[in-house]
């Protein structure tokens, strides 16, 4: 399966909401595989559809040794299909988050610590559970991708916006 361009700021489709998925296995199986390839070629945590063209509900997420969070435990590969979640409780917490949409740039993004979350998996199953931390900071990231929304929107502060080898 390709490695696929990541599409980056300035393209209009990742301003764009994406479609629910209604079709599994085979209907989403190369789009899965190639962003996985993708994510995985580009040293992502995660990645949405959207970012490399695929008009759908689908996100995944792996953290494996990863070089541009370092002090990131490892998640093992997630594949989340029409995601939602909910924020639990108020706690919040600041992040120098990176996306690979806006190469070698990172801004100061506040959100939940804890959040519960539900999706379906590749063949339609569904599944809820909790989430915090790193992993629900991913996906609170991801979900705003799918809802064409990109890490800027979220800066409380615009200074608190950089390029990585400046921080
Ligand atoms: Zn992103």
């Amino acid at each position: 399966m390709p490695i696929r361009n990541v599409k980056t700021l300035g393209d209009p489709q990742l301003f764009k909401p994406t479609v629910a998925v209604t079709e599994y296995g085979s209907a989403v199986a190369d789009d899965i595989q190639d962003m996985v390839d993708t994510m995985r070629d580009n040293k992502g945590v995660g990645l949405a559809a959207n970012q490399i063209g695929i008009d759908k509900r689908i996100i995944i997420i792996e953290v494996n040794n990863n070089p541009r969070y370092p002090k990131q435990a490892d998640i093992p590969l997630m594949v989340l299909i029409n995601p939602e979640y909910h924020v639990i409780g108020d706690e919040k917490e600041t992040f120098w988050e990176g996306c690979l949409s806006l190469p070698g740039l990172r801004g100061e993004v506040t959100r939940a610590v804890n959040i519960s979350y539900q999706a379906n998996d590749h063949l339609g199953n569904s599944f809820s559970t909790q989430a915090n931390g790193f992993l629900a900071r991913v996906i609170q990231h991801e979900c705003d991708h799918l809802d064409g929304i990109l890490l800027h929107q979220r800066l409380n502060d615009l200074k608190k916006f950089s390029y990585e080898k400046n921080l």
